[in-house]
């Protein structure tokens, strides 16, 4: 099942890059494995993914303690990078700053950086652990007061200014989640807000702010028409997610 939607997917994706003329390769997808089990990832793995996405922290952790450097028999040589590890992590959830470390110590990303409070905090962690922190900004474009994610312009730019001083932080793009809505309209309009604030702070003097990260299993499409860069794509890969299930069980 899984490498069936994956391939689906990635039709999905090409069809719709071709149709508006972008080039596949400038589009990340990755899949969001959260509440799914090694199994699953494994499985995707085989498939050719390389880059996954988890919002807890803990739960993040133990999957990159049982994957550290998983090369499936698949694989080919110089799929690795330096440090003999071929899986990209992102963590793409709300992060306390209690939970910093385990973020920090397993992802390669870090999509929802929305304060200077957890910016430091992780700047703080990296340092201490020798990496450079790749982050994102995440912003609230639907005007949903549940979202967490940052809508002041003066604010983000701030919070950008600041990251780009961190030494153990690099800012690297955007993030955002759509509105819960059928309505696609409303959706497009959260996605050209995002591109669009991008382009106002490349104009800022924030050239380094390069990535898109937006685009679910919903409307992924419509944030590859607004310049998506990075696709976190669960449901559409892994299956509905069953939260009455333990994914500790397919440990
Ligand atoms: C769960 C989640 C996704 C994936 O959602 P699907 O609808 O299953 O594709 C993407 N981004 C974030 C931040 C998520 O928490």
């Amino acid at each position: 099942m899984i490498a069936g939607n994956i391939r689906k997917v990635k039709e999905r994706i090409e069809n719709k890059c071709s149709e508006i003329e972008r080039d596949p390769a400038g589009i990340k997808l990755i899949a969001v494995s959260k509440n799914f089990g090694i199994d699953a990832i494994k499985k995707a793995y085989d498939e050719g993914i390389r880059d996954f996405g988890e919002n807890r922290a803990q739960e993040l952790d133990i999957k990159f303690s049982r994957m550290p450097e998983f090369v499936s028999s698949k694989s080919k040589a110089g799929d690795s990078d330096v440090s003999g590890r071929n899986i990209v992590w992102h963590f793409i959830g709300n992060l306390q700053r209690n939970k910093v470390r385990f973020a920090v110590d397993c992802a390669d990303y870090i999509h929802s950086v929305d304060s200077l409070m957890l910016a430091a905090e992780i700047n703080k962690r990296a340092g201490a652990v020798n990496k450079i922190q790749k982050v994102l900004l995440q912003i609230n474009t639907s005007e949903e007061d549940t979202k967490s994610g940052l809508t002041n312009y003066s604010e983000i730019r701030d919070l950008a200014g600041y990251c780009n001083e961190f030494p153990s932080v690099e800012l690297i793009g955007l993030m955002t989640i759509g509105p819960l809505t059928n309505d696609m309209e409303l959706v497009r309009k959260s996605f050209t807000r995002l591109r669009k604030l991008k382009n106002r702070l490349n104009g800022d003097n924030f050239a380094n702010i390069k990535e898109l990260s937006m685009g679910m299993t919903s409307d992924f499409e419509i944030a590859i028409e607004e310049g998506a860069t990075m696709l976190r794509v669960g449901s559409a890969i892994f299956g509905e997610r069953d939260y009455s299930k333990d994914w500790r069980e397919s440990l």
